[in-house]
């Protein structure tokens, strides 16, 4: 089969590797009709990925049609059509029968947990996926939900609304998103969704601040958006921040940004994996400080609800639409933020 394959800082290529085999009984085969590029495979790219591994598939949001189910399997069937969640969890523990993939007890470390960053667990930017576990880590779609809004409910979708559940967004209250790629204009939707009055987007690229405009955040083009946000909140800062980059500096932002008392959610993957905390602050301002890994599984049902009820629209992120051979162009432009927040790849 064709797939899009990592080898090295900035070499994406679209290569000819074997099909995926069944890995065990409980395992199923997809065949990818829609796959999506991330922030986190950006991480990658750049070389600053979860293995020194070469030559694996990447991607980790992906939907399509099961081609192939293990003997083992009971709750789907060839044919079905899938979502395939970015987490990936077991069919043996107690975190993943609460839906709580990220938290798996069979599984260890990110590279287990995930598809698309080692060879433990090839990537779904390819002609088939390999899925393990299948009746936990595929979800039918419901009649109703076209496959680009599912392949954005993969990750993007849900990760922003744990982040955003996770900052306790209260009706009446001003949030503000730093950084505002697919996750981050998601979160501006779920803020407001959640009754935030005033949502505040933070982002240096220009096109990345008219995106988020048009979902109704109020937009920071100012030198010192800590500055901006303070002025517009009457001097007190945001209730609540939800950090969408993965950097030390937008950490640290996120907690000056918010009031005393305030909470701060971060959902960006920082590659410093000792981040100095400031302890201080935080403990004189009595911070909240929320961090951690999405189970995509756990909020999928209450996000395909609001989708399928006209609450959310999970599609807007999309800006680009192009086949899998031109992935490795795609992660270039993506790269450069010359194109949108996201793009899908349709692999047929
Ligand atoms: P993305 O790379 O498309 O977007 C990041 C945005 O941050 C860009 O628009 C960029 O311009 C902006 N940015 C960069 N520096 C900034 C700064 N100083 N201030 C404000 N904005 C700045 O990524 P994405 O797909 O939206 O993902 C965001 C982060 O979330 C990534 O780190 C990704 O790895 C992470 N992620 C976390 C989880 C989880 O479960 N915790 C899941 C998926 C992705
Ligand atoms: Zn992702």
């Amino acid at each position: 089969m064709k797939a899009l394959t990592f080898h090295g800082p900035r070499d994406i290529r679209y290569s000819e590797v074997p099909d995926p085999q069944l890995i065990d009984e409980r395992a199923a085969v997809v065949r990818v009709t829609r796959a999506s590029i991330c922030g986190s495979d950006l991480h990658i790219y750049h070389g600053e990925g979860f293995s020194d591994d070469l030559g694996f598939c990447v991607g980790h949001e992906a939907v399509g049609v099961i081609t192939e189910v293990g003997a083992a399997v009971d709750r789907r069937s060839v044919g079905d059509r899938v979502l395939i969640p970015a987490s990936v969890g077991c069919t043996r523990c107690q975190a993943c029968d609460e839906g709580r993939t990220s938290q798996c007890t069979s599984r260890s470390g990110a590279t287990e947990k995930c598809y698309g960053l080692s060879t433990a667990l090839q990537g779904s930017q390819a002609e088939l996926v390999a899925v393990p576990d299948a009746d936990r880590n595929t979800v039918i779609i419901p009649e109703g939900i076209s496959d680009d809004a599912a392949v954005v409910m993969t990750d993007a979708t849900a990760t922003a609304w744990y982040r955003a559940r996770r900052a306790r967004i209260a009706p009446g209250e001003s949030v503000a998103v730093i950084g505002l790629g697919p996750i981050g204009q998601t979160a501006v939707q779920h803020a407001r969704l959640m009754g935030a009055a005033e949502v505040f987007g933070i982002d240096p690229v220009p096109e990345r601040r008219r995106m988020a405009a048009v979902q109704g955040a109020r937009v920071v083009d100012a030198e010192d958006p800590v500055a901006q946000v303070r002025e517009w909140t009457g001097g007190q800062g945001a209730h609540a921040a939800i950090e969408a980059v993965g950097a030390d500096a937008t950490i640290e932002m996120a907690q000056r940004l918010v009031r005393r008392t305030g909470r701060v959610s971060v959902v960006g993957v920082n590659q410093n994996k000792r981040y100095s905390f400031h302890m201080e602050r935080a403990q004189v301002k009595e911070l909240e400080f929320a961090i951690g890994l999405c189970s995509v599984q756990f909020e999928l049902p209450t996000l395909l609800e609001l989708t399928r009820a006209g609450r959310l629209d999970p599609e807007v992120v999309i800006t680009h639409r192009l086949p899998l051979s031109e992935g490795p162009a795609a992660y270039t432009c993506l790269d450069t933020k010359s194109w949108g927040p996201s793009l899908v790849d349709s692999s047929s």
